[in-house]
């Protein structure tokens, strides 16, 4: 496929450099949403505006920047949107990994879990989820006609954090050397927050991300944090 049978609209939303994607076909006009935690008024009007219909929104994992929920937990008042907002506009599926199911509780038949290499048609395209925990327990990518939705696992010359409750520094080495290593290298690679830019390849960051060089899970290690006892 060229550009122009896939939609992809790439929006930097919030105040934590976030990336929220829609990304469809634009033949049959459907599409999803990745990560809305922020802004979901903008979110739908943007999908209304482009004449795409959401059918289905997809978490890479669900840290409340990336489903929204309350910042109680991060020691900060207040409450980001997310999910739940969407769903009072828009009634649609929510697919998450099957691992973080019980943190997004009340959704109930709304929400569809999924595993590694489970596939998601969204018009005539197909989308795969990759698990690739790490960061949590739950993360995952979104691979769709050469583009990688990485979510907080990958980014751009560096990864996600491995020191926060559920994550896990060894799976992480893994997740990045083996399975999205294995990627062909021209995967367009879509991160989940802005911060050093808006993409990269798997084949730059093969060469050029530190944090995919490592050799070993030992050297990994020593940089990103020991197994926890
Ligand atoms: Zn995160």
């Amino acid at each position: 496929m060229d550009d122009r049978s896939i939609y992809l609209k790439q929006l930097e939303l919030g105040p934590m450099q976030n990336f929220v994607y829609l990304v469809g076909d634009p033949v049959t006009r459907q599409c999803v949403v990745v990560d809305p935690a922020w802004e979901i008024d903008t979110i739908v009007e943007t999908a209304a505006g482009d004449d795409m219909t959401l059918i289905g929104a997809l978490v890479t994992h669900t840290h409340q920047d990336h489903v929204g929920g309350s910042l109680a937990s991060w020691g900060m008042p207040g409450r980001i949107p997310g999910v739940e907002e969407l769903l009072a506009q828009v009634a649609t599926k929510v697919y998450v990994h099957k691992a973080e199911r019980e943190f997004l509780p009340g959704l109930g038949s709304d929400l569809v879990r999924v595993d590694n290499h489970d596939t998601l048609d969204v018009g005539r395209l197909r989308l795969t989820f990759l698990h690739t925990p790490g960061h949590t327990p739950g993360s995952q990518c979104f691979l769709v006609d050469g583009r990688l939705i990485s979510g907080d696992t990958l980014f751009i010359g560096s990864c996600g954090r491995t020191d926060l409750p559920g994550s896990d520094p060894s799976q992480m080495y893994y997740s990045l050397t083996q399975r999205l290593g294995a990627l062909p290298e021209d995967t367009i690679l879509f991160p989940g927050h802005n911060y050093v830019g808006a993409s990269s390849t798997i084949g730059d960051e093969k060469r050029e991300n530190p944090f995919m060089r490592f050799a070993a899970l030992g050297d990994f290690l020593k940089v990103m944090g020991g197994p926890r006892s």
